[in-house]
Formats: structure tokens, C-alpha cells, sequence
């Protein structure tokens, strides 16, 4: 076994396909030589994903990256990199190849990345193919704030209650957002200054999202958060964060003073649960968190609830 081992690492070492592995807080762990060349990686250094992707981007080497914003499209692409079992698309490098790109997930967060070179593959209908990964793409992310959409995040959620490949769902929560008294930001400010603080909420939520979790906008000011194989304490800790660092943001230049916040309910999935029972019962408790004052969250089990329940 371990000689078979040793021999597939001596493969992968020779080989002209590039292969990588990365754990699940997105950190390269390994990456074959072919790998290391395609994306300028030196043997000995294992970086985050984002910042390998950064730093090519702004020395104009590796992947091709058509936005202007990168830190835009690293938000849009994280919204849908690992969050699904198995994904394959085509790439361009910035020294004219093409590569076929696969990235294979497990359950723990780890991911492996295979990719092939296909420049000389069917190069007439490569627009067409490009065409349709766009429209792909413009399909499962919303417009506003760059993060997936409702029917990118319903599927996660069917995900997290039926994963595929496993009879047993690993389970987990499901947290519905809301800004508070958004309408009356609108009112104040203007739809447009509305939009600028939707676009803060996404990019604040999202960069406390990790990898496995899947974060979308389902609505006007409605956003959730899918967050597979975490108990409900878990859960609450991780929207507290979320909740604290809304709290400290400024994001109106001319407003210096704005501040908002939003509130949160968290449902833990039962066996029994489909996306609409379990949506229904985040539903909930967010309604609780909204009558309970705003700006906090409520789970199914929220201290708050058993007292009600006492008295
Ligand atoms: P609550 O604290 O109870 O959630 O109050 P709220 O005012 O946030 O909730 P409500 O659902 O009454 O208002 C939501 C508002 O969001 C109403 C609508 O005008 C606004 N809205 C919906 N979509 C957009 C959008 O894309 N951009 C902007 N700027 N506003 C939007
Ligand atoms: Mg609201
Ligand atoms: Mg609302």
C-alpha cells in the first residue's frame, strides 16, 4: 500500500496534467509540478487559495480573470468554489492555454483539483462553450452583490438534507438574515444608498463564511446561510460574529454616522425536514428575533423561547 502510494506520488510528480489537494480552510497542501508552473508556485510554499489567486491577478500570470475588481470577483467565485460535490469547467491561463478543470470535494472540506490541458480541443465552438459557462454563472449569482442567488442556495440547502453520494444527510443549520428597518434606510437615503448598504452586508457576511457554508440573497434585504454538519451553538457563534462585525460598519461615506444592523433565526435539520419545513422554521425565529427587539438572533431554542413557554 504504501509503496502504491509512494509510486502514484512519482506519477503525479512526472506528469503533464496538474493535480493539487487543498484542506478545507482553502490552504494548497500539495501540487505537482505541472501545477506549481501553471500558477507560479514555489516548491516549498503551500498558500491560501485567494492569495495565489491575488497576487497572479496583479502580475498578470495564471488564471485569466476578465473583471477589473478582483476582490469582486474573488467573492463571486468563492461564493460557488467547494460548495458542490463534484465540479469541472474550462480555464485560461494568461500564456495562451486552456485548461479542462475539475474539482472533486469531500465531505470535510478537502478539495482535489485535476486539470488537463485542452488548447487543441474543438477550438470553433469554444465561444459557444464560453457563452454558456457565463450564462452558468449570471444563473446562480445575484446581480446586486455578487453573492449566490436563491436558486443556487435552495439547491445548497437540499444538499445539506439529502448530500449526494451518502444515504445519511450529515444534517446542519440553516440561518435566515434580514437587515433591520431596512425600508426605512430606503425612505431616509434613497433606493440607491439602499443598494450600497445590501452590497456592505454582503461582503461583511461573506468574509466570515466558510468554505463549506453557502451564503446567498433570496430576497430584497432577505439573505441565508446554509451551514452543513454544525450544531445549533455552533451556529449561534459563528452569526454572532456576523452580527458584531455589521455592528461596527460605517459604510456610508457621506453618512459617517449611519450604522445598521440585522437579526437571524437558526433551525437545526431534522431527518424529517425539506427545504421548505426547515426554511419555514429559520422563518420563525427570525420573526421571533424581529418582535424580541432586532439586531440579535433567535434559534429554535432560544432562551427567550422556553421562558415564554415557562410563564
Ligand atoms: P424589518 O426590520 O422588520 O425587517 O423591517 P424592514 O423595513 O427591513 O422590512 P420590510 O420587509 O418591510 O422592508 C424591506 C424593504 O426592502 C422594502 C423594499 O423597498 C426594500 N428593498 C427590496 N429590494 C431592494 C433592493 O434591491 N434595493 C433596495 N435599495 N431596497 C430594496
Ligand atoms: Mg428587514
Ligand atoms: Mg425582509
Amino acid at each position: 500500500m504504501e509503496k502504491d502510494i509512494s509510486r502514484l506520488y512519482e506519477l503525479f510528480e512526472s506528469s503533464p496534467v496538474l493535480v493539487a489537494a487543498y484542506d478545507e480552510f482553502d490552504r494548497l497542501h500539495y501540487a505537482n509540478p505541472a501545477f506549481r508552473s501553471a500558477y507560479f508556485i514555489e516548491p516549498d510554499e503551500t498558500p491560501l487559495w485567494p492569495d495565489l489567486m491575488r497576487r497572479n491577478f496583479h502580475a498578470r500570470r495564471g488564471t485569466v480573470i476578465s473583471a477589473t475588481d478582483f476582490e469582486e470577483w474573488l467573492r463571486s467565485t468563492q461564493s460557488r468554489r467547494g460548495k458542490i460535490g463534484f465540479r469541472a469547467f474550462e480555464t485560461d491561463l494568461c500564456d495562451g492555454r486552456w485548461l479542462w478543470m475539475t474539482e472533486t470535494m469531500r465531505k470535510d472540506g478537502w478539495m482535489l483539483c485535476v486539470a488537463t490541458d485542452v488548447t487543441g480541443l474543438k477550438a470553433k465552438t469554444r465561444a459557444v462553450r464560453q457563452d454558456r459557462d457565463l450564462a452558468i454563472k449570471a444563473s446562480y449569482t445575484d446581480e446586486l452583490t455578487g453573492v449566490a442567488n436563491r436558486r443556487f442556495v435552495t439547491a445548497r440547502i437540499e444538499d445539506m438534507l439529502q448530500p449526494q453520494g451518502s444515504k445519511e444527510p450529515s444534517f446542519g443549520c440553516l440561518c435566515v438574515l434580514d437587515i433591520d428597518r431596512f425600508k426605512s434606510i430606503n425612505d431616509q437615503f434613497g433606493h440607491q444608498i439602499g443598494d450600497v448598504v445590501l452590497r456592505d452586508f454582503a461582503k461583511r457576511i461573506h468574509s466570515l463564511v466558510r468554505r463549506t457554508d453557502c451564503f446567498g440573497r433570496v430576497g430584497g434585504e432577505e439573505f441565508v446561510l446554509t451551514l452543513p454538519a454544525t450544531s445549533l451553538e455552533q451556529a449561534q457563534l459563528i452569526v454572532e460574529r456576523m452580527l458584531a462585525s455589521v455592528r461596527m460598519s460605517r459604510p456610508l461615506q457621506e453618512h459617517p454616522d449611519f450604522r445598521y444592523t440585522f437579526s437571524a433565526g437558526i433551525a437545526f435539520a431534522k431527518a424529517s425536514d425539506t427545504a421548505i419545513s426547515l426554511y419555514a422554521r429559520a422563518d420563525a425565529a427570525l420573526y421571533r428575533a424581529k418582535l424580541a427587539g432586532r439586531d440579535r438572533i433567535h434559534t429554535e431554542e432560544s432562551p427567550s423561547d422556553r421562558s415564554a413557554l415557562a410563564g
